[in-house]
């Protein structure tokens, strides 16, 4: 099957990923580089599993309970709908007035923190347009497979009970963060966010797309 447009909703690590404070940053070091007369370019990298463009798994919040490994491929290879919100505080359950998804469906949201560049800023606001618990239940209703915001948390800053994080990974819902949804169309597409195939890991850096 072919697609009309590839989107790339991913953020660039080392240059638009923003990392939350208290997270080890995101660094590659070159350990040994041509232009010094090594025979071959080699990097090391540091990071958190929740650097840049990643997906949270319910072991993220939850004692004993599934890790990103665990999910089998079709988890990632979804039906996904790009809603935008107006709203300039968060995400409430208005937002999905009308939506027609199917069980399973990834939603992801496209915010003011897209629109303003702040998604990809690399930069760590205080503010940020968060999820409500009010849409969180609610995309508990719709039976949301996976649910993606375009910063690098879903719960509002300072919340140290994230209980949307809670709510959503409680019922085993995938949560993908750090996307950048500025260039693309609120509608329908289909969405691949294959995670790293890390044993035990409670989390995982993505490559995100979305095929329309
Ligand atoms: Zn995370």
């Amino acid at each position: 099957m072919r697609f009309k447009r590839v989107y790339d909703i991913s953020v660039l690590l080392g240059l638009e990923n923003i990392d939350y404070p208290g997270d080890d940053p995101y660094t590659r070091e070159e350990v040994s580089s041509i232009s010094n007369g090594a025979a071959y370019n080699l990097s090391t990298l540091t990071l958190s599993a929740h650097s840049g463009t990643h997906i949270d798994a319910p072991a993220h919040f939850l004692e004993r309970a599934k890790t990103i490994d665990l999910y089998p491929p079709e988890n990632f290879v979804l039906p996904a709908h790009v809603i935008h919100v107006e709203d300039v505080e968060s995400i409430k359950p208005d937002s999905l007035d009308g939506l027609k998804t199917e069980r399973g469906d990834a939603l992801l949201f496209k915010t003011t923190n897209s629109m303003s560049g702040l998604s990809r800023s690399g930069l760590f606001s205080e503010k940020f347009v968060y999820m409500s618990e009010g849409a969180a239940d609610m995309c508990l209703n719709l039976g949301a497979g996976l649910i993606g915001i375009d910063y690098i948390s879903i719960d509002r800053y300072r919340d140290d009970m994230a209980p949307v994080h809670r709510k959503l990974l409680k019922e085993g819902i995938l949560i993908l963060e750090g996307i950048n949804l500025k260039e693309v169309p609120s509608g329908d597409y289909t969405l691949l966010c294959p995670p790293l195939k890390m044993k035990g890991a409670e989390a995982s850096p993505v490559r995100a797309l979305l095929l329309g």
